[in-house]
């Protein structure tokens, strides 16, 4: 595939069921000078089964500058490559970025090759609201960060999707409830794998069902959005976040060399449970 001006194919492969992979990720994995894998093992199985025998190069997170360079040169050079994740779409919590990043500046074309994903699988078997949907990929894993994260999630009104370990999914549950309170949610495991199930319960309920259960296998979890018609309903929950509100407000570096008019702008993108005439008032009753 060798020619005066190099491409990026970012080429989609299974996430389980070896059978989800598209005719023109197949052709291209035959015909593209190199393929940069995630998991060259891994790899060599998808190639094995398709009788493929492009040569193969690791790509991974912990990748060198100088393997992220060699690759743009050949680029530049003029090859074909093809980037692979261990499974599904390559980038999606997933190493490839980088280059992706570095051949866009080189002005390379990249084409995707799209195919499976585990995120839009288990979203679309959900029976979560389709319309609209927010990928929050991994959490972080220590429990500030998470915490953090999980706030500034909170008043989205999209579906959710989370990737999560096993290990770490009943106390993923406990302080998704714990924070988000207790929505509609829905365990998609082992998608297009023997094992394949969909719970779609309160998250209280998938708690109950952690505690009595191993869980196993490869997890994505979904969680509706907010609703922040009914959030916004709650006398408790406007109290709340009027008593964050007022603690902006009497932070000195925050209201600093703003106008009212400012101050109201930048709170009411912050607390959008509140309506603007009330923020308003409390901006008033606030500054002097
Ligand atoms: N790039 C991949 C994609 O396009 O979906 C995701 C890679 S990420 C490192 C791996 C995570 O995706 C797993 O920990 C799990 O949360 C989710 N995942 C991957 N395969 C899955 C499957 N067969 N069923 C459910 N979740 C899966």
């Amino acid at each position: 595939m060798a020619g005066v001006v190099g491409e990026l194919f970012l080429i989609a492969t299974p996430i389980g069921n070896l059978s989800d992979i598209t005719m023109r990720a197949l052709e291209a994995l035959r015909t593209v000078d190199l393929v940069a894998a995630e998991d060259t093992r891994t790899a060599r199985k998808l190639f094995s089964r398709y009788q493929i025998s492009t040569p193969l190069i690791s790509l991974h997170d912990n990748s060198s500058a100088k393997r992220l360079d060699d690759l743009l040169k050949r680029l530049q050079g003029g090859e074909a490559i093809g980037v692979i994740s261990e499974a599904g779409t390559p980038g999606i919590s997933d190493p490839g970025y980088r280059l992706i990043q570095m051949a866009a500046e080189a002005v390379i074309r990249i084409t995707p090759i799209p195919g499976a994903c585990a995120a839009v699988a288990a979203l679309c078997a959900s029976a979560l609201p389709l319309d609209s949907f927010y990928f929050a990929g991994f959490l972080p894993v220590r429990s500030g960060p998470r915490l953090r994260r999980l706030e500034s999630l909170k008043d989205i009104e999209a579906t959710l999707i989370f990737y999560e370990s096993p290990r770490r999914l009943n106390s993923t549950l406990e302080t998704l409830e714990k924070v988000l309170g207790d929505r509609l949610a829905c365990v998609a495991r082992e998608l297009t794998k023997i094992h394949e199930e969909f719970l779609r319960f309160p998250l209280s309920q998938l708690r109950a069902l952690g505690s009595e259960r191993d869980w196993r296998g490869e997890i994505t979890l979904l969680v509706s959005g907010c609703d922040l018609e009914s959030r916004s309903r709650d006398p408790q929950i406007l109290l709340e976040e009027e008593g964050k509100l007022k603690a902006c407000l009497a932070d000195l570096d925050f209201v600093k060399n703003r106008s009212n008019r400012d101050l109201v702008e930048i709170l009411m993108a912050e607390f959008p449970l509140l309506k603007r005439r009330r923020i308003y008032e409390i901006v008033l009753s606030s500054t002097p």
